[in-house]
């Protein structure tokens, strides 16, 4: 890896995606800050790195659509001309019982939380195969490996991650190519506020929500740290002990 190494981080305006992008930066990164809708809280992430003494790029994109994710990878191109590592983390639910779930939140949840990370991996591999080297860590759920009453459509998205961050890693590891997931429990950011009760903190072993600066200080290991060069294919729960075996 470089001295500086170029990141990208979608869905980068706030959350865990703005808790890495924020971790990166302080690690010396270069961080790629993608957001879709959200331009002023985008900029205040920029903002933050830039204080940090950090270079940030700013760059639209819904990771849903083919074309905007292909500008999306020639904006970085042609600004730091290299990617070093692809977070995959922009994300978005549309709770419902099955039999109630309109076709709609079926595919509004599986093009950004599945076809999104397929068009920016494709993306990311294409430039990474060429410096032969390159980290994806892409982010599950742990829905996508347990199931999740209410979410089907996020679960078989999250599930379907698993299997893509697999299958990529085996086809590019010989080109220097890691590619893991991480699949956080119960972390506190908007996403789940309106999920948080007594009970459910009940189930977690650790008897508290995570932070997203404890999600990012993963993903940052398996973006930047030496030791993790050797660790491919894998997927990380960090959800204070949930899920277990
Ligand atoms: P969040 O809603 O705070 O952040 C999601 C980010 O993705 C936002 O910045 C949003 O603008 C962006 N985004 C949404 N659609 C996009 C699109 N089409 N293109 C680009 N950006 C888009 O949620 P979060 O909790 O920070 O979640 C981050 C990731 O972690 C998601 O993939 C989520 O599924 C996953 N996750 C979160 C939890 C949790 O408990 N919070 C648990 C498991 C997994």
């Amino acid at each position: 890896m470089t001295e500086s190494p170029v990141v990208i981080i979608t869905g980068a305006s706030r959350g865990i995606g703005g808790a890495t992008a924020r971790l990166f930066a302080a690690s010396a990164a270069r961080v790629v800050v993608n957001y879709s809708r959200s331009v002023a809280a985008a900029e205040t992430v920029a903002q933050e790195i830039q204080a940090l003494g950090g270079e940030a790029l700013l760059v639209q994109a819904d990771v849903s659509q083919p074309a905007q994710v292909e500008d999306l990878f020639q904006k970085v191109m042609a600004h730091w001309g290299r990617v070093d590592v692809l977070v995959n983390n922009a994300g978005i639910t549309k709770d419902g019982l099955l039999i109630r779930m309109k076709d709609a939140d079926w595919h509004g949840v599986i093009h950004v939380n599945l076809d999104g990370v397929f068009y920016c991996t494709r993306a990311a591999i294409k430039i990474m195969m060429k410096q032969k080297s390159g980290r994806i860590i892409n982010i599950t759920s742990i829905a996508g490996v347990m199931g999740n009453p209410g979410q089907a459509n996020y679960s078989a998205a999250k599930a379907g991650v698993i299997g893509l961050t697999r299958t990529v890693a085996k086809e590019y590891a010989s080109r220097g190519i890691t590619v893991n997931a991480v699949a956080p429990g119960f972390i506190a950011t908007e996403m789940t506020e309106h999920l948080q009760s007594e009970a459910l903190l009940k189930l977690i072993p650790l008897g508290r929500y995570g932070q997203p600066e404890e999600v990012a200080g993963l993903i940052a290991f398996l973006g930047l740290h030496p030791a993790a060069s050797y660790i491919t294919g894998q997927v990380f729960h960090i959800d204070g002990g949930l899920v277990m075996g």
